[in-house]
């Protein structure tokens, strides 16, 4: 029999919130104050947000003495020196940013703060994050699976390739979108994280990610994902085609509409996942359902 092992079975009493966790300010290479920057967001209606400055952490002190405009305010960093980009969500302290990644994610996991490896399609040669280094990690709660500024440098802003490359080998983590903003207009309201979360606090933010309650997007609304057995149902406010992909972005099932029945018979997947895809370049991509087979 098969059965899903998923992040979509929400605890009553959350709500939505939008979040971006990856903005830059004039604390490292944005060009505007962290306060124009929580007021654009705030303007957009998002929900939460982290200022990931370069090699700098925005502490919970420093977010005090803002005013959040409603948002909830994540203390963050973005590792950036000697190697491969990674957000740092949350912490009390700087992570350094070590040349050996992995002193680098466990020194976060040590202050209950997560990694997210950050646009490793970037570069002409699509290489930031090898898929290599990737796998041999451990530790980290995701990746960008879409980072906005990459759209107007080289290389690549999705980086769906290294999530079915992982996620094939049995490694559960969560895809992210966020925008990387550094400007304003343009870098703006790209990719976010729709994510269902408890409560007004960075905590209850964080324990959603953690437990993969989102779905990231760039413009279409997942209205409801219902799992039973072996089926799910995903419906949207605004897709117009639904892709069911597996193990090594194999794809199952592809129809035009804004919701899919899905029912798994393939008892050799590692995992599904569904994308959405809505007008122009707008998509939302849910987490991987992991498969599990039982007599
Ligand atoms: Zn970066
Ligand atoms: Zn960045």
């Amino acid at each position: 029999m098969i059965s899903f092992d998923h992040p979509y079975d929400l605890p009553a009493g959350g709500r939505w919130r939008r979040g971006n966790l990856h903005a830059h300010s004039t604390q490292s290479d944005g060009e505007r104050e962290p306060q124009a920057v929580i007021d654009d967001y705030a303007a957009r209606g998002y929900g939460y947000l982290m200022l990931s400055d370069h090699d700098t952490f925005t502490d919970q002190s420093f977010l005090a003495a803002c005013d959040a405009k409603g948002l909830i305010l994540l203390p963050g960093n973005e590792i950036t020196a000697r190697g491969p980009h990674m957000l740092q969500i949350g912490g009390d302290a700087l992570v350094e940013p070590t040349t050996d990644r992995q002193v680098a994610i466990d020194q976060a996991n040590a202050m209950d703060a997560m990694i997210v490896v950050n646009h490793p399609n970037w570069f002409a040669r699509f290489n930031h994050c090898s898929q290599e280094r990737m796998a041999a990690w451990q530790g980290y709660v995701g990746l960008e699976i879409y980072n906005g500024v990459i759209g107007r440098l080289d290389g690549s802003q999705y980086a769906l390739d290294h999530w079915d490359m992982l996620l094939q080998k049995g490694r559960c983590v969560w895809g992210f979108a966020n925008d990387d903003s550094h400007k304003p207009g343009g870098d703006m309201e790209l990719g976010w994280n729709t994510t269902w979360v408890h409560g007004d606090s960075p905590e209850a933010v964080m324990t959603a990610l953690r437990e993969g309650r989102f779905y990231p997007s760039t413009g279409v609304v997942i209205s409801s994902i219902e799992v039973e057995g072996n089926r799910i149902s995903v419906q949207t406010e605004n897709a117009e085609r639904i892709v069911a992909l597996r193990d090594s972005g194999r794809r199952l099932a592809v129809v035009d509409d804004s919701r899919i029945e899905f029912e798994l018979t393939d008892e050799d997947a590692t995992y599904i996942r569904f994308e959405c895809w809505g007008k122009g370049e707008s998509f939302a991509w849910t987490q991987p359902f992991m498969v599990q087979v039982s007599e």
